[in-house]
């Protein structure tokens, strides 16, 4: 039985499509730092606009 688990926290997942949606909303900062490695030039908007 294949099963993935979340190499951040104790979640796993059935699909690799499934973790990967995780790892992006739960652990925005692990995927930001694999997406470095790979030289991605992707611009992230900031999560926290400042308030006028
Ligand atoms: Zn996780």
């Amino acid at each position: 039985m294949d099963v993935l688990q979340c190499p951040v926290c104790e979640l796993r997942f059935r699909s690799e499509s499934e973790l990967d949606q995780h790892l992006s909303i739960d652990h925005p900062n692990f995927r930001a730092e694999e997406s470095e490695e790979r030289g991605s030039s992707a611009v992230r908007p900031p999560r926290h606009p400042p308030e006028r």
